[in-house]
């Protein structure tokens, strides 16, 4: 697997370096890859992105909120930083986001935890097999996730949800050393802005075929790109996105890594 890249940003260098390798390569004789080898690696990319400073507008933004708090969370000391991929290192699903909301992820430091979002997909993971539990409050609250990994396009929360092409560019490659380091089969991208940052990564052109809820693309390096409305409070308070709609994508990617 290797991406198209030409922006700045993070390095692409551990993409093409020796032990990097397809998702072929790295599955087990179970068909899923070694966790003892794969766990130091995202460990060090984890370190890597939580100390990242690249987008002077975003490191702004985030540590603004952290110093500023809501007044909900003037207790808690947020993190601030940006806001690394959690889940199983053997994951076979990705499923990623769009950015860290201000008051959740920017607060806690893992990823879609302490915000309505996260609720909506944590539940859906538990509901379906991916989760042990079906909240998502704290770092520390017990969650973990089976086969299944969770990241975003853009590490650091953005001002109205919003990155920059440029931020987003710049983070991209984040993304692309997460999906080199995961045996995933399926990713779901949760909204246009995600589907847009995988089907990138994947260098695809010259169209690309477009995002709706329930779409499924055959990426040119193997695998499927699910596509799901995203778990904002704009889709799931409208009904826009219900459990119903979201279970069956995350039980249409079950079905396809068996
Ligand atoms: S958005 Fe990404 S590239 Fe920009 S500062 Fe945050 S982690 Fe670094």
């Amino acid at each position: 697997m290797c991406a198209v890249w030409t922006g700045t940003g993070p390095s692409l260098t551990a993409m093409t370096s020796p032990d990097m390798t397809s998702p072929d390569d790295r599955t087990d004789p179970d068909g899923r890859t070694d966790p003892d080898g794969q766990q130091p690696a995202l460990a060090a990319l984890s370190e890597e992105i939580t100390t990242c400073r690249a987008c002077p507008r975003l490191v702004t933004w985030r540590e603004q909120v952290a110093r500023d708090r809501r007044a909900a969370y003037s207790d808690q000391e947020y993190w601030g930083r940006p806001v690394p991929g959690f889940g199983d290192p053997r994951a076979r699903v990705m499923i990623v986001g769009l950015a860290p909301a201000a008051h959740g992820a920017n607060r806690t430091g893992r990823v879609f935890t302490g915000d309505r979002s996260g609720d909506w997909l944590f539940a859906a993971l538990h509901r379906t097999g991916f989760a042990n539990q079906a909240t998502s409050v704290a770092a520390d609250d017990g969650l973990e996730l089976s086969d299944a990994y969770v990241t975003a396009a853009v590490r650091c929360a953005p001002p109205d949800n919003r990155p920059s092409t440029d931020e987003r560019d710049r983070c991209l490659p984040y993304l692309a050393r997460e999906l080199d380091l995961l045996p995933w089969r399926v990713v779901i991208a949760l909204g246009g802005f995600a589907w847009d940052a995988v089907l990138r990564h994947t260098g695809w052109s010259p169209r690309k075929p477009r995002f709706s809820h329930g779409a499924e693309v055959a990426l040119p390096e193997g695998g499927v790109l699910l596509g799901s409305y995203h778990v904002s409070q704009q889709n799931t308070f409208t009904g826009r996105l219900t459990e119903e709609m979201l279970d069956a994508v995350f039980l249409a990617a079950a079905e396809r890594v068996g």
